[in-house]
């Protein structure tokens, strides 16, 4: 039996893709979820995909910040290591609710850390985001940028990983491994688990591909006069699958004794525009994606992407895939899933 690993937020869109890799690795993976923003369907998905692996993978439907259910939990297994993507993610939702933002990820995350201490489970991997770089003053953004954040939810990512160097500085014992998320989209390409997010979608990807499904009239192109190819944003999209296979690189990087706390970037390297999205969208799909433009949305950068030169180095990890396989992936999961994992919402 390979290594227990702790996936908090694993029925959510990252997590179920690395619960997955996880699996199909030789892991044991034991998913903790409070199934806010999932659906216990993504779970069920994965034990399909994983076939054989399947029952190396549990699943408890637990908030984060009910200590006795982690306390309960850590009680019973030994883990080796827990990966954390447990956590609220709407940049508007955080300007409005910063209370809930606060409490949801920093106080779930402090809980985590105090009973992995108790516990004497001491190696982490965190899901950062590129949000920490803010509108960055020159790209590629590299991991020594200085951080700062625009809005409540970039600022849970900031603290925590302050929170997570401070743990380290008090005991050497830590081996902590903080992964700055570019912009992950796609899905996997079975077309099985995807993207399902609650609501109105906050990021381009899933409000392009609702659009394709016939779900949304059109996409808002929030600003066309920024310094960029065709006046749109530009940012580092990254496959999800790239993304999960970031994460089983970290984990045996945790292995290595020389490591403390430390930083990766885990994006392509390459910056694609909004229009250049939608583009290769569309030529994936066959399906014509209407645009209306409209000015600046508040707190976005203008161009945004990753030197990916650290985690080539010290992860041994690459991205292996482009946005046409991105596009590809996401429409098979798209058109297999138009309503995600649930059923069409009522009609109004
Ligand atoms: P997601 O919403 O699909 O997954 C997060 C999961 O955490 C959900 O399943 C949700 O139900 C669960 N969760 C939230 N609060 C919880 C709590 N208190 N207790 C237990 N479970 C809880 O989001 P995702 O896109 O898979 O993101 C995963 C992580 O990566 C998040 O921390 C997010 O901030 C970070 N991240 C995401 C992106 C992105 O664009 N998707 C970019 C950078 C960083
Ligand atoms: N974007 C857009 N319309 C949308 C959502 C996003 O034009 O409905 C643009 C946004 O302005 C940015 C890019 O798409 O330039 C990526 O936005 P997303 O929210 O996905 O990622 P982030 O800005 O957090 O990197």
């Amino acid at each position: 039996m390979g290594e227990k690993i702790l996936v908090s937020g694993g029925a959510g869109y990252i997590g179920s893709h690395t619960v997955l890799q996880l699996l199909l690795g030789g892991y044991e993976t034991v998913v903790i979820d409070n199934l806010d923003n999932s659906s216990v369907v993504a779970i069920d998905r994965v034990r399909f995909l994983a076939a054989q692996y399947a029952p190396n993978l549990s699943f408890h439907q637990v908030d984060l910040r009910d200590k006795p259910a982690l306390e309960k939990l850590f009680a019973s297994e030994k883990f080796d290591a827990v990966i954390h993507f447990a956590g609220l993610k709407a940049v508007g939702e955080s300007v409005h609710k910063p209370l809930l933002y606060y409490d949801n990820n920093i106080i779930g995350t402090i809980y985590l850390l105090e009973v992995m201490a108790a516990h004497g489970c001491k190696k982490l991997v965190f899901s950062s985001s590129a949000t920490v770089y803010g509108w960055p003053k020159e790209v590629p953004c590299t991991e020594d940028f200085p951080i700062n954040a625009l809005n409540p939810y970039g600022r849970t990512k900031l603290f925590i990983e302050e929170i997570c160097r401070d743990v380290y500085q008090s005991d050497s014992e830590w081996k902590v491994i903080l992964l700055r998320y570019f912009n992950p989209v796609g899905a996997h390409p079975s077309g099985d688990i995807g993207e399902d997010p609650h609501g109105t979608p906050n990021n381009l990807m899933p409000f392009v591909q609702q659009v394709a499904v016939g779900r949304r009239p059109a996409l808002t192109v929030f600003g066309t006069d920024y310094n960029t190819v065709d006046g749109t944003g530009v940012r580092d999209y990254i496959h999800v699958v790239d993304l999960a296979e970031g994460h089983s690189a970290a984990l045996r990087k945790l292995a290595d004794p020389s490591i403390g706390c430390e930083v990766y970037n885990l994006g392509t390297g390459k910056g694609t525009s909004v229009l250049e999205m939608v583009a290769a969208f569309e030529k994936a799909s066959g399906k014509k994606i209407p645009l209306v433009k409209a000015g600046r949305r508040a707190g976005d950068a203008e161009i945004v992407y990753a030197s990916t030169d650290k985690a080539e180095r010290e992860l041994n990890w690459k991205a292996k895939y482009g946005i046409e396989e991105m596009c590809r992936d996401q429409w098979k999961w798209a058109s297999k899933n138009p309503y995600g994992y649930g059923s069409p919402e009522p009609a109004t």
